[in-house]
């Protein structure tokens, strides 16, 4: 109890000045078009800091993903200051300012004023301005509301986001259960930080988002989607799935998982799917989302198509009606942009075609563009015993082949042409009901 008075009052909100040198960080690590964003602003008149991730990350020693600047001038002035930006968004004006291929985000100081929400208590816009205590409180975790003015080299601290960060805690700013209502994606932000940063949620943070998870349904599914490949494209993105789990949070997001979760061959699928994608992540090499959403929902389909085979379906009419379904199942809940959808079905589409390896058929395979993509799902499935290792095998040694061995490869693969099994199957089934 005492230790709770005592902590509390340590943890009252109040700026702390800090030297950024002391933390490592130097002007130099930051991104020149942030520091003349801020340098134009300041000389205009008005406060600008580098704000969130950017010194986060640095202080963790992480390279940031982009720099965000906060600052006293609204939205007009900032367009004032930098004629090729943009003001966007409603629910939350910001303006882009564009420096060669980046753009650096600058946000107004949010203010404390109430923001009109909806019965959950989800703010609707927030588009009252304030100034820089004000805007700290109104930022999500502690950690991200720490602000750097290039000019001092200092940090201004105003919620211990520093203390924080010493001990690798991630904790939100305010009354949990408020600021969760306010906006809902913070449960998934927490998820997705704490796993990208290896820091662990405070248990005060923690602890409601059980309660709230429902409170997503709300979100609208196109910044359900984009938050969700924040966190695929994480590069902890197994870790992140399962701590969705942990906190029950898979299921607003992807309840057809929530099946594929509990049964070990599955798990395994999706843990390798996604840990491969992770280590490409990390090792910055490209990944493609049309991926990442084929090994998540292939179980679904699979088992679909499987059952209209069963009753007699062709493999390839099989296979469209069963990604259709599923696909139609999933975007009830989060509207998956047409370009990663396109790319998914593909791969999907063309799994039954590395069955057939006879005349032209393989070479018109791999001219396809996603043929790469394809392949990898699979070694993917193969490797999981999803289809027999010996057909991934003859694949990787089919493209790597001269052209005798690959004559000598097509001979002696054993397909049947396609829909054979269908056809069987179909004649078979009067005779055997059971399919014994
Ligand atoms: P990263 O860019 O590495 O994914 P980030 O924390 O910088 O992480 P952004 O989406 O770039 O994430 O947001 C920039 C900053 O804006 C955050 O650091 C945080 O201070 C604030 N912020 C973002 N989303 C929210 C939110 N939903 N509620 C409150 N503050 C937010
Ligand atoms: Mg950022």
């Amino acid at each position: 109890m005492i230790r709770k008075l005592i902590g509390k009052v340590l943890r009252r909100p109040g700026k702390r000045v800090l030297h950024a040198k002391h933390y490592g960080i130097r002007r130099d690590q930051l991104h020149s078009g942030a520091l003349k964003v801020c340098d134009r602003l300041q000389d205009a008149g008005f406060e600008a800091y580098i704000v969130g991730g950017a010194i986060r990350d640095l202080m963790l020693d992480k390279s940031p993903k982009d720099f965000d600047v906060a600052t006293s001038a609204t939205p007009e002035q900032v367009r004032h200051v930098f004629h090729r930006s943009r003001i966007i968004g409603r629910r939350f004006r910001i303006v882009h300012v564009p420096f060669g291929e980046e753009i650096i985000e600058v946000t107004t100081f949010r203010g404390a004023s109430e923001a009109p929400t909806d019965a959950s208590g989800r703010i609707l816009r927030d588009n009252a301005y304030g100034d820089i205590e004000e805007d700290a409180s109104r930022r999500d975790f502690t950690v991200n509301a720490l602000y750097y003015n290039p000019r001092t080299e200092e940090i201004l601290d105003f919620h211990h986001g520093v203390s924080d960060l010493e001990n690798k805690r991630l904790t939100i700013i305010g009354d949990p259960d408020i600021r969760y209502r306010e906006d809902p994606v913070r449960m998934l932000r927490a998820i997705r930080l704490s796993a990208k940063l290896g820091l662990s949620i405070a248990p005060a943070t923690k602890t409601p988002i059980l309660i709230h998870a429902k409170l997503l349904e709300n979100i609208p599914s196109a910044r359900l989607f984009d938050e969700m490949m924040k966190l695929l494209l994480s590069g902890s993105a197994w870790t992140c799935l399962m701590s969705l789990r942990e906190n029950g949070l898979h299921k607003l997001l992807f309840p057809l998982l929530e099946k594929q979760l509990s049964r070990p061959d599955t798990t395994t699928f999706l843990r390798k799917a996604l840990e491969s994608t992770d280590q490409r992540i990390n090792e910055d090499m490209p990944v493609s989302a049309g991926y990442i959403f084929a090994a998540l929902l292939w179980h679904e389909v699979e088992a679909d198509w499987i059952k209209r085979q069963a009753a007699g379906e062709y493999p390839v009419p099989a296979l469209v009606e069963a990604m259709n379904t599923v696909e139609s199942k999933v975007q009830k809940r989060m509207a998956i942009p047409n370009r990663y959808g396109a790319a998914m079905k593909e791969i999907w589409l063309l799994q039954p075609r590395f069955e057939q390896r006879v005349g032209t058929r393989p070479w018109r395979l791999m001219e396809q563009q996603r043929f790469r993509a394809a392949y990898d799902f699979l070694m993917l499935r193969a490797e999981c015993g999803m289809v027999e290792n010996s057909l991934g095998d003859w694949w990787t040694r089919f493209q790597n082949a001269d052209e005798d061995t690959r004559m000598a490869l097509m001979a002696a693969a054993t397909d049947k042409p396609a829909g054979a099994h269908a056809k069987k199957r179909r004649r078979r089934k009067p005779n055997n009901p059971k399919g014994e």
